[in-house]
């Protein structure tokens, strides 16, 4: 997956509407300390289905939210755009892809009232989001995403750690999820099926 462009509006730092093209290659994000570089990056994990406040370096996730300044009063919503481009030939399962492969995807919280996503035009749910990431071997905890003291984790990391890292990478990481959703399918229908035989039983 190439990440193409990036679009905020009020998410931390970026109160203004800011739209940052990624050109292929190398991308450098250069500035002053305090400037925003990681909000740049957490804006990417974010929009990906982040949902650990602590990982987003905030208490809660409303705290993604302009929170204001002595000049400039706090926004009510932040919304972050980002425009991805699969491989020609690429088919997420469950995701159509535009014409060239682009996968848009924008999250949008309301303080107070939670997140909401959309994926090519469609209203989708945050585990529809984490899914069509995982297929598409990324997501808000890739390895690809480098921040600061993330090279120190990896090397630290437990086996277990590092294969979850694998797994991500090689687009497998979906896999779990859907073997989870399967797996409480066939519990609730084994559940029914034995309360049939329960009714039969009494029938007889
Ligand atoms: P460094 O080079 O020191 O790591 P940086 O360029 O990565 O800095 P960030 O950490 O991305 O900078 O940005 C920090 C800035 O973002 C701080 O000025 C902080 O006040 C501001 N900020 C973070 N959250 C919010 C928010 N919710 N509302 C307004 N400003 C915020």
């Amino acid at each position: 997956m190439e990440l193409r462009r990036l679009k905020l509006t009020g998410f931390k730092s970026f109160v203004e509407p800011t739209e940052l093209r990624i050109e292929i290659g190398l991308t450098g994000i250069v500035g002053p300390n305090g400037c925003g570089k990681s909000n740049l990056l957490e804006a990417i994990r974010w929009v990906m289905g982040e949902s650990s406040p602590k990982s987003m370096r905030g208490g809660g996730m409303d705290d993604v939210i302009f929170a204001g300044t002595a000049t400039r009063p706090a926004r009510d919503f932040a919304e972050v755009s980002l425009l991805a481009v699969q491989p020609p030939g690429t088919v997420l399962p469950s995701i159509d892809l535009g014409p060239e492969g682009e996968l848009e995807v924008v999250r949008r919280i309301e303080r107070g009232a939670g997140s909401a996503y959309r994926a090519n035009g469609r209203d989708v749910r945050a585990k529809d989001v984490s899914l069509i990431f995982a297929d598409a071997a990324t997501g808000p905890h890739s390895p690809a995403l480098v921040s600061q003291g993330k090279i120190a984790a990896v090397i630290a990391a437990r086996p277990a750690e590092r294969r979850a890292m694998l797994e991500e990478a090689a687009g497998i990481a979906g896999l779990h999820v859907r073997r989870k959703d399967a797996e409480q399918k066939l519990r609730a229908s084994a559940a029914n099926l034995a309360r049939l035989d329960d009714i039969l039983a009494e029938m007889d």
